[in-house]
């Protein structure tokens, strides 16, 4: 949160140390968070015999003394470890961002949502991502020097070719073939 309201400090690398600060800090919150999500995951789990096939809510089985017991997620599953559990409530209760739109929103709000490149107009994060708008505004640039004669495909657009240069090199084969004659 605190990492986002900086971000364009954070893309254009000032104050480096303040965001390896920060990361130090959010690794912190997170492995805090992990800690209290596995509270949850035992609060939301009931101790389980596997051996009498019951719950145990006392953590020990009333019917066979048992203190080994397993985690019973309700309507889910039954397992000795508890990460499982921790990743099913992320995955019920949470959603994940969008990490594609977010970063792409975080460009934007940095850098401006367009971008001018040359007499292009484009979006700062489509191009830096995507360099499509290159590829379609110099297939028009070559159509148009092919409308105006200036150069000339052999194989619909693969290669062009100036034409001049298509020409210079007739004209030599031809006095070639004059002489030759
Ligand atoms: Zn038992």
């Amino acid at each position: 949160m605190t990492l986002f309201s900086t971000p364009c400090l954070w893309v254009k690398g000032v104050e480096i140390d303040a965001s390896k600060l920060q990361q130090k800090v959010l690794n912190m919150c997170s492995q805090n968070l992990l800690e209290k999500l596995n509270k949850i995951a035992y609060f939301k789990t009931t101790p389980f015999c596997y051996t009498c096939y019951e719950e145990a809510p006392t953590g020990i089985c009333k019917t066979c003394s048992n203190d080994d017991l397993m985690r019973l997620k309700k309507d889910s599953g039954v397992e000795f470890d508890i990460d499982w559990v921790v990743e099913e409530l992320i995955d019920e209760n949470l959603n994940p961002i969008d990490s594609e739109e977010l970063f792409e929103q975080m460009i934007d709000d940095c850098y401006g949502e367009e971008v001018q490149v040359g007499f292009l107009n484009l979006s700062t994060s489509q191009v830096m991502k995507d360099p499509i708008a290159w590829d379609i505004a110099k297939g028009e640039y070559m159509d148009g020097l092919e409308q105006d004669e200036e150069i000339i495909s052999f194989d619909n657009g693969a290669n062009y070719y100036w034409k001049y240069d298509v020409e210079n090199y007739i004209e030599e084969v031809e006095q070639e073939m004059e002489e030759a004659a």
